[in-house]
């Protein structure tokens, strides 16, 4: 850890991997053998650059951009960008290292790897949004391609900005590249359902994981944290299958709907508007309650999806939540529970799934957009929510199976682990030391 020094979520993120990793070794020692495990939490390549970029009153702005190629034993390097002020190199290696495994989960040919800047798009004009994707793209160009590295959205960005970048490399590099990046408008080659992919996947996984006990969504109250690209998807479709959402929030507040959240009125205020959830709260009138700060898993319910950020909810979240009687955790956001808060709910019987699992809904229909750029198609709706119910299935049995095999039945925090990292391990293994 001393190599890697302050760079808190990435050691968190991989004391949960080695963790789990006790068992699979002493049933295949040759895992541990040629440094696999170190050269697994080391990333292949660290980009950091400047991004310079002109604000809307002409000043020069200067912004750290990051791009993590973690690992490619089994793809292209593949995962998102995010942009937001709390990005630090330890947060994009944090995900680029859980993004290796979540991949490994789809059974997809993809790598791990993430990328994003420190740069704040809150309060910035269109016209600035642009500038900035332009400067970032401007070098970030130079370390990506299809057969190298495909980026895709995150925190902070999202179809808009991933076409400004999609511009600015088809400028620079003068080809109609499609398969460089993923999560585009349909007329560039983007695939129907990607933007709703992450929150259906999440939910997907949650209610094969209800099925487990002979229940599911039907007539369930839920809450989801977050009202952005997840956030919205995985209530959409929780809305699907019969649940009800009581509550969402932004790292402002929470709103608290008692007669069930309006997702069209959501939609229009976060994706139309851009505004705050606030706002929710002031249109939709009686009934529904806006609580600034606070913690949004204050408020009752069956299911708990956290569709935020990092560690957002806590040990102190996860005892309220249980003591409501909470029954299932599904993390659509990338390790948003902390590590006492997990234990806490599997000792409880609360199930729990992980988002290395539960989230890589949306990288998998960024392969399925990678495929339709090959083979220049564009399927269905249908056709890829189908593909996408199909993968996320896959990993639920996978993760469920490999729970049992390795004597945790139910534990899909060990399960998605292990599964996840036999599948990186063997592809590397067979690529000898490199
Ligand atoms: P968005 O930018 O669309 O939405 C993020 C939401 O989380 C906003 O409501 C935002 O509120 C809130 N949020 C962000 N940072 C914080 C913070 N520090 N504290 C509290 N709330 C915060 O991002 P996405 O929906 O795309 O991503 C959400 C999570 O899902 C992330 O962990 C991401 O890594 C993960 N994920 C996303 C995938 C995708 O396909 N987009 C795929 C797999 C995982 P505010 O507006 O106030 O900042």
């Amino acid at each position: 850890f001393a190599r890697n020094a302050g760079e808190t979520e990435f050691h968190q993120a991989v004391t949960e991997v080695l963790e789990s990793l006790g068992r699979v070794i002493a049933k295949r020692p040759q895992y541990a053998d040629n440094a696999l495990i170190e050269r697994l939490c080391e990333p292949e390549r660290q980009i950091i650059f400047r991004v310079p970029w002109l604000d809307d009153s002409g000043q020069v702005q200067i912004n750290r951009g990051f791009r993590v190629q973690f690992n490619s034993a089994l793809g292209p390097y593949k995962g998102g960008i995010r942009f937001h002020p709390s990005v630090n190199v330890g947060i994009i290696k944090f995900l680029g290292f859980e993004q290796t495994f979540k991949n490994a989960l789809t059974g997809l040919p993809i790598g791990g790897g993430k990328g994003g800047s420190d740069f704040n798009p809150r309060g910035r004009s269109d016209a600035e949004i642009m500038r900035f994707c332009q400067a970032f793209m401007t070098e970030l160009s130079r370390h990506i391609g299809e057969y190298t590295d495909v980026p895709a959205g995150d925190i902070g960005v999202g179809g808009r900005e991933i076409g400004y970048m999609f511009g600015q490399y088809k400028k620079l590099t003068n080809r109609y590249e499609a398969g460089v990046l993923t999560g585009k408008a349909l007329f560039h080659g983007g695939s129907r359902a990607r933007k709703e992919a992450t929150g259906y996947g999440a939910t997907y996984f949650v209610q094969r994981m209800l099925e487990t006990r002979g229940e599911g969504f039907e007539g369930k109250r839920a809450v989801v944290s977050g009202s952005g690209n997840v956030a919205i998807y995985t209530m959409e479709k929780i809305l699907e299958f019969g649940g009800t959402i009581v509550a969402c929030s932004d790292s402002n507040g929470y709103v608290v709907d008692e007669n069930g959240i309006d997702l069209d009125l959501i939609k229009e205020v976060k994706e139309v508007r851009r505004e705050r959830i606030s706002e929710y709260a002031r249109l939709r009138g009686e009934g529904a309650h806006y609580v600034a700060g606070g913690s949004v898993w204050d408020v009752a319910c069956d299911v708990a999806m956290p569709s935020a950020t990092q560690n957002e909810l806590t040990g102190k979240d996860a005892r309220t939540l249980i003591a409501n009687g909470v029954k299932a955790v599904g993390e659509g956001a990338n390790m948003p529970t902390t590590p006492d808060a997990v234990k806490l709910f599997q000792e409880a019987g609360v199930l729990f799934a992980p988002g290395k699992a539960a989230n890589a809904g949306g990288v998998a229909t960024s392969a399925l957009e990678m495929q339709q750029n090959a083979s220049r198609d564009s399927w269905s709706f249908e056709q890829t929510e189908q593909r996408l119910a199909t993968i996320m299935h896959n990993i639920h049995d996978l993760c469920a199976e490999t729970a049992d095999e390795y004597g945790a039945p139910g534990d899909y925090v060990l399960g998605a682990n292990i599964a996840g990292f036999v599948r990186v391990a063997e592809a590397m293994d067979a690529l000898g030391v490199i």
